[in-house]
């Protein structure tokens, strides 16, 4: 007992109190008793089992074993990700806390309980992009024969406000859900003093150290700095949906999800208000990533609806003018003034303060982001989840499964790890992308071009057809399979209204692994832009027009 006392506290585990003790030596890993090593040296002679189930790491903490701790879990970040899991693992009976707090963003903005997603992200982006959605429609009531334009133009101010609303009431409700949940709420920022202690320090400075048997961090990321003279006057996505003034002319910098979102909706707005102003400097290539021909068509539509897209330039610097404005100027030696510059330039993970280095917990270099196997890192009893895990796509829902399954397998009697293969996504740009699988690209690449086979057609929706202004507009869908395997669907993309809606049904039978005669099979719905899915038999290999002419019935 005497040599016990002074030892656990070394591995973690300071009210142990019988025998045996076990640890990995090499790393002081604590294990357990008896009862958890046998566990542990159990998943290591399981044979079988598919890799859907494959098990995590023994992290030493039993469930039947007292451990003395405050908690036995603590999730360090509130976001979709950290309060996913968090719920979870209450619902599964452990002792849970979760610390949500925001730095400001560089020029002040800040927010409240939820995340990238809730306050910055996806929920007052799509509202933006609706209501740019809603604005361009309005050129279409003349062809429906409504006879009253909107001529007002976009209210910044008003629209803004009501989004801002929306989304504290849904901080107020996730504060409500965890306390009714029983899932302790620390609005604190959380940094690690080791394998078992947080540091947690509030508003005003206020330190408190809080245990944990396990933790997961689920930090997320923050927008990377554009990294130029004049850096530091551009705003970045954590700013644009709270600006107190419309964004006016705008230059953004980037090409990814962030930039052409954007930049599609404050195209829109701007529009609307007589001044088309929004120039993306694009350093390689639009959305890189997605299939370069549904990137292609999207890239048209939004040079078609006023965006000047211009390829293979960065911004140098960024300058104030006398009169307020900024004057950016580009590695081509052109130069552009504007009221804002939005730097979308990608993001990095939140884990620079975090306390890592404490722990021995290695990050990405580039994106601070952590290599994590089923979510667990190299420490054992941390895991992470969510935007700050390396190679991992940064979604809410990606967020949000990955942290309920890894509480179902660390609380419940779950198996099943986060499959991070083919995943659904939609980008919501004035035309959306859906896709699922891999580009066509991807595909030569992975199989070879002769193995595969590309169904693809450039069509107009019939809500389209009877619009003017539309006639040089055009949506694009493609069907990727692979001969070898009896034409079995290996990547669907669209480029049309309400992609990701379409492509998120089409995602589920994606997943089952079906062929492309099954969509052939499928009785489509008429007249959709989802039923091109059940009727594409041009393919691109044969050289044929993939150009549809009018309606399919
Ligand atoms: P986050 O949601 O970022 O949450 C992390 C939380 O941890 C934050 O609240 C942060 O303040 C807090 N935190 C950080 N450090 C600490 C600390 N030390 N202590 C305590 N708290 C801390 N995804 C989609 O699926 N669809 C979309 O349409 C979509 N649109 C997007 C639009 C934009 C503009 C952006 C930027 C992202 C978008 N995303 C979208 C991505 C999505 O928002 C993220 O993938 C998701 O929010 C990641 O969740 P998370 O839990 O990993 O992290
Ligand atoms: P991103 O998609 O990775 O795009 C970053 C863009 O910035 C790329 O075009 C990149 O160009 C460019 N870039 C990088 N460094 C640059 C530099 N120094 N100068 C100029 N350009 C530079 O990042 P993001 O747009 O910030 O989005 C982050 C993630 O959030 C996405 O991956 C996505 O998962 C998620 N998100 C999802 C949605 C959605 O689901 N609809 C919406 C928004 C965000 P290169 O191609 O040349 O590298």
């Amino acid at each position: 007992m005497t040599w016990l006392t002074s030892f656990r506290d070394s591995i973690g585990a300071p009210n142990h109190k019988s025998s045996p003790i076990v640890w990995y030596e090499d790393t002081n890993v604590y294990l357990g008793g008896c009862d958890a090593f046998l566990d542990w040296c159990r998943k290591f002679v399981a044979v079988g089992g598919d890799e859907d189930t494959k098990s995590m790491i023994s992290d030493g903490v039993h469930p039947n074993v007292p451990h003395g701790f405050d908690y036995d879990l603590v999730v360090v970040g509130g976001g979709s990700g950290g309060l996913a899991c968090s719920k979870e693992a209450k619902l599964l009976g452990a002792k849970v806390a979760v610390l949500d707090f925001v730095k400001p963003s560089p020029l002040g903005s800040k927010w409240g309980l939820g995340g990238t997603c809730v306050n910055v992200g996806c929920i007052p982006k799509k509202l933006m992009h609706n209501a740019a959605l809603l604005g361009e429609a309005t050129h279409d009531l003349e062809s429906y024969g409504w006879q009253q334009k909107p001529s007002n133009g976009f209210t910044w101010g008003d629209f803004k406000d009501r989004v801002q609303d929306y989304i504290k009431g849904l901080n107020f409700g996730y504060k409500v859900q965890l306390r009714e949940q029983g899932v302790t709420y620390l609005n604190m920022l959380g940094k690690f003093i080791d394998r078992n202690h947080l540091e947690c320090t509030d508003a005003k400075g206020k330190v408190q150290v809080i245990s944990s048997a396990r933790f997961v961090i689920a930090v997320g990321g923050r927008p990377t700095p554009l990294a130029i003279p004049g850096g530091e006057l551009a705003i970045s996505s954590d700013d644009l949906f709270s600006l107190k003034t419309p964004p006016g002319r705008t230059c953004v910098v980037g090409a990814g999800y962030v930039a052409l979102e954007c930049a599609g909706f404050i195209n829109a707005m701007n529009q609307k208000n007589g001044s088309p102003s929004v120039v993306v400097l694009c350093r390689s290539m639009c959305l890189r990533g997605f299939d370069r021909d549904v990137v292609g068509n999207v890239q048209k539509f939004m040079m078609q609806s006023g965006i000047e897209i211009i390829e293979g330039v960065t911004p140098v610097s960024i300058e104030k003018t006398g009169s307020g404005s900024l004057l950016v100027k580009y590695s081509n030696g052109s130069q552009g003034e504007f009221d804002t510059v939005l730097g979308a330039v990608g993001r990095t993970a939140d884990t620079a303060k975090l306390g890592l280095d404490a722990l021995g917990i290695p990050v990405n270099s580039s994106n601070l982001k952590l290599t994590c196997e089923n979510e667990q890192t190299t420490v054992p009893n941390i895991y992470a989840i969510g935007d700050v895990v390396d190679k991992t796509p940064e979604l809410t829902p990606v967020a949000i499964l990955a942290g309920r399954l890894l509480a179902q397998r660390l609380y419940g009697n779950g198996s099943v790890l986060m499959n991070y293969k083919s995943i659904a996504t939609a980008v919501f740009t004035p035309l959306e992308i859906g896709t699922v699988g891999l580009t066509e690209e991807e595909a030569i690449a992975t199989y070879g071009e002769s193995n595969i086979e590309s169904y693809v057609s450039t069509f107009s929706p019939l809500e389209w057809q009877i619009v003017n202004e539309k006639n040089d507009r055009s949506c694009y869908a493609k069907i990727i399979t692979l001969k070898t395997e009896d034409d079995k669907v290996i990547g669907l993309h669209i480029a049309s209204p309400n992609a990701g809606e379409i492509i998120q049904g089409f995602a589920v039978s994606f997943k089952k692994g079906i062929k492309y005669t099954d969509l052939m099979n499928t009785v489509g719905i008429h007249p959709t832009i989802a039923e091109e899915f059940t009727v594409m038999n041009v393919t691109k290999s044969s050289g044929l027009s993939t150009e549809k002419k009018g309606c399919w019935g």
